[in-house]
């Protein structure tokens, strides 16, 4: 037997229906028993949250008294609340932009992003941020409305649809409607009037990153997902991009502006399929093994990215990288950008395979050195433990890897202060650093280089008589 849910609040008038679908051998009288049952208790093995009208897994019960609600303060009746005025484009008439939730007014929010200059011309309450001049995203505490000075009606927003008119009040109104999926549930704070979001769809699809992901993790019945979709306009206000998991299975994904997830109906889709890894990583408590946040997010994008829900374009990582991941590559500074710099290099060599994912999500004993880890790979530590790990995954020797794809330049490190064994990298593989031709992929010319240090050769494609520079980075 199936049970689906479906709640939807539409401007405090709350409406409730059940939908139950039976499966074979069930009498009238006992359809009836059950139902007498339901009424006593309407959530069933749910629990229900009193200020949406909603039945929840008791987890996301949780976290909504404990740190939605609070933080997302509405207020039905509240007159008289503070309204900063903000200038657009030097305009002088009023219009007004106003945010409800629930058909309550929401007291915390975050500015759509603006096309136009804009100058914060008063804040009498302090609703704003202290000190804020202009344009920036701002976050509102305290009201539910800004009083922007126009020049003419039209569209001032970024990733909105709403259009501004003089001496009018725009209001946005979101209510949370659950969809319940296979395998786990989504929370959407969707606009009332237009969600926008094809719900029944995106659910759908997080059911299929829930099944294909914790088929990759090798695991029996896949877990189960919460995913809580926001607007950037109410994602913002738990800090960040909106884009997190929270813990016990809960995923928080932002899709931007309605504008934007119009844009890229996959946003929901791609964001989720990272966060769920994350909820997998807690699962498999991955952490006893490694911690770094560049390998744990690299993970995360990997899995989602050979799962097929997101490129590594969409993670702008679109093109062959060069050897090495240090800044020229993005920022790699950043985790997320060093670890899906890794990834990429491992993508683009042929080694992600389901065996790898397998052992991924399986790993035998730790790796603290990762920790260690920079974007210039120059800690020896670091070398050693992720030249361990991904021997491991791969089940090949990947000491030649993490010289020829990782290191920018050959190394600093002083093979003497290594230890025996597999952490030790070979005088010989640590001077040039550049793979011999011979290794080359067959699909690349090994290019030979004039350095400083005498002949080295990277397997990199160069035009017929160029040569790589000394950094052996470009084709001069
Ligand atoms: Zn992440």
């Amino acid at each position: 037997m199936r049970v689906i849910a479906v709640t939807t609040i539409f401007l405090g008038v709350i409406a409730v229906s059940f939908v139950v679908f039976f499966s074979g051998g069930i009498g009238l009288a006992e359809l009836i028993n059950m139902n007498a049952k339901k009424s006593a208790n309407p959530c069933g093995k749910l629990v229900l949250d009193t200020e949406t009208g909603l039945c929840m897994e008791q987890s996301v019960w949780d976290l909504f008294n404990n740190v939605i609600h609070p933080n997302l303060q509405t207020c039905a009746d509240c007159s008289n609340l503070p309204v900063p005025v903000i200038s657009l484009n030097n305009g002088t008439q009023t219009s007004t932009f106003a945010v409800y939730l629930s058909g309550r007014k929401l007291l915390d929010w975050v500015t759509p992003g603006l096309t136009a200059d804009s100058i914060v011309q008063s804040d009498s309450g302090n609703v704003l941020p202290p000190g804020s001049t202009s344009a920036q995203i701002l976050r509102v505490t305290g009201t539910n409305s800004i009083r922007y000075l126009i020049p003419s009606e039209g569209q001032y927003f970024q990733n909105r649809y709403e259009v501004l008119s003089p001496q009018k009040t725009t209001e946005v109104h979101y209510d949370i409607v659950k969809k319940t999926g296979v395998y786990g549930s989504a929370y959407f704070f969707v606009q009332a009037a237009q969600p926008h979001v094809d719900m029944d769809a995106v659910t759908r699809s997080f059911d299929a990153i829930a099944l294909s992901e914790s088929r990759l993790a090798n695991l029996s019945k896949p877990d189960p997902y919460y995913v809580l979709a926001m607007p950037y306009l109410i994602g913002g206000v738990f800090g960040g991009e909106g884009d997190f998991y929270v813990g016990n299975h809960i995923l928080e994904a932002n899709f931007g502006g309605e504008k934007y997830s119009d844009m890229f109906p996959t946003v929901l889709t791609q964001e989720a399929s990272h966060e769920y890894v994350h909820d997998l990583q807690d699962k498999m408590n991955l952490e006893a093994s490694y911690t770094a946040s560049f390998w744990v997010e690299g993970m995360a994008d990997a899995v989602s990215i050979f799962s097929g829900f997101r490129t590594w374009n969409d993670v702008g990582f679109g093109t062959v990288l060069e050897p090495g991941c240090s800044d020229e590559n993005g920022n790699a500074s950043e985790p997320h950008s060093l670890g899906r710099c890794v990834f990429k290099h491992l993508d683009q060599e042929h080694y992600l395979t389901a065996d790898f994912f397998r052992r991924l999500f399986h790993p035998q004993g730790q790796y603290p050195g990762l920790n260690s880890c920079t974007s210039d790979f120059s800690d020896p530590t670091c070398i050693s433990d992720l030249t361990k790990l991904l021997t491991f995954l791969t089940g090949k020797d990947m000491r030649t890897f993490v010289q020829t794809a990782l290191l920018k330049a050959p190394p600093t490190i002083d093979p003497s202060k290594c230890k025996l064994g597999a952490e030790c990298l070979p005088q010989s593989q640590i001077e040039p650093c550049f793979t011999p031709p011979k290794k080359c992929s067959p699909a690349k010319t090994s290019v030979k280089c004039g350095t400083n240090n005498g002949e080295t050769y990277l397997c990199q494609e160069c035009k017929k008589g160029s040569f790589l520079d000394s950094s052996h980075h470009h084709c001069e």
